[in-house]
């Protein structure tokens, strides 16, 4: 019996619980129903979903909503036309999924895709297309991402998989497709950098953490760390820092520490500059590490209103705010996955605590208040 026929006979509906989303600030578990795949589609049994600060901000949404974009899991079934995975699979979710058609997938560009679609996809309404496949109380209900990690299974369209191979725990493969991604993808992907070149990075949790795994996979020269705290610089050093710069208190905008990593890159300032704090007043002072024509990138997602003196980008500095490292899954992964398997690249060491779906509250609570780098929710 081969693949396609043992999805064929897997047509029941799945009863399961997932963590539902109020859209005003608090969340539930709830029972709801999980349909077989359809055409091009891959159901996934999860059995470890990462939380970030993005699962916080889903509960104000505005809508009910299947929480959690950051998943690992066993492909239960899957939907005529799915090739790359079968049944047994192990495999980690990406939430941003390409369609492979639209004009940004056809220029290279999967992660900025013009037309992810959920599962069993409906006619838009309010701007948006519904999924079909998931139900609570009889109704279709949204996936966060159009993947909704945080439930017992999730059915998604097979671009949001990728096999795992063995040998990764899904506790620590789970987190490959947000963080680890994020910040190895910046420095791998998008600021491409070179054997040898100088790397200043801004902030060592979780996803700078990954930017330094990155540089020092490229090759990177001179990866200089820059934490107020201690315990993130000796973190960093492990990950693949070589140098770590301490901020002084009254170092508002970090000119003494830039004087400082100029004098280490004879003068000129690093090839590249990354910030990873979440602080809005640090968003611009990766231009300040850098050398002319180097580049500058603030991987942290900062949203909120920054000035800048315009001599900072003086001359011809790029500054990107890159989306998901560049991610293209069926590239990435695997080289993420051999990589930890070659114990290359740290993954294990980023999980803090790992909860029952039933203690989500107490996960986020952790996040929040910063006792956790990183939660991870086991089935
Ligand atoms: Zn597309
Ligand atoms: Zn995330």
């Amino acid at each position: 019996m081969d693949a396609s026929e043992k999805s064929f006979n897997d047509r029941e509906v799945l009863r399961t619980r997932a963590a539902i989303a109020n859209g005003r600030g608090g969340f539930s578990l709830e029972d709801i129903e999980v349909a077989p795949p359809r055409l091009g589609e891959v159901l996934v049994e999860i059995r470890a979903a990462g939380i970030c600060h993005t699962d916080h901000a889903s509960l104000s949404w505005k809508r009910p909503l299947v929480m959690g974009h950051e998943g690992a899991g066993v492909v239960r079934s899957i939907g005529t036309g799915v090739t790359h995975v079968k049944p047994g699979d192990p495999v980690v979710l990406n939430w941003a999924i390409p369609c492979g058609e639209c004009f940004q997938c056809g220029r290279g560009s999967a992660v900025l895709c013009e037309r992810s679609r959920p599962a069993h996809v409906m006619e838009p309404s309010a701007g948006h297309a519904h999924a079909g496949g998931t139900l609570w109380k009889g109704r279709p209900v949204d996936r966060s991402f159009n993947l909704g990690t945080l439930s017992g299974f999730t059915l998604v369209q097979a671009a949001a998989v990728t096999s795992l191979g063995p040998g990764v725990p899904f506790a620590s493969a789970c987190i490959v497709g947000c963080g680890v991604m994020t910040g190895f993808g910046s420095a791998v992907n998008v600021a491409r950098i070179q054997p040898g070149e100088s790397v200043v990075v801004i902030g060592c949790g979780g996803v700078g953490l990954n930017v330094i795994q990155g540089a020092r996979l490229a090759g990177a020269g001179r990866i200089i760390a820059v934490d107020r705290r201690e315990s993130s610089r000796v973190t960093a050093r492990r990950f693949g820092a070589t140098d770590t710069l301490q901020v002084a208190e009254n170092d508002r905008e970090l000119r003494a520490v830039a004087a400082v990593v100029r004098e280490m890159t004879g003068g000129r300032g690093a090839d590249c500059a990354f910030e990873a704090t979440s602080v809005p007043q640090l968003a611009f002072t990766p231009l300040l590490m850098i050398r002319d024509g180097g580049m500058a990138l603030q991987v942290s997602g900062i949203n909120d209103p920054v000035t800048v003196e315009m001599p900072w980008f003086m001359w011809n500095k790029t500054y990107v705010t890159p989306l998901y490292g560049g991610c293209v899954p069926g590239r990435d992964f695997p080289r993420i996955f051999e990589h930890y398997r070659r114990g290359e690249l740290l993954l294990d060491e980023l999980v803090t605590r790992s909860y029952p779906l039933e203690d989500l509250s107490e996960a986020l609570e952790d996040m929040m208040t910063g006792r956790n780098a990183k939660g991870v929710i086991l089935f």
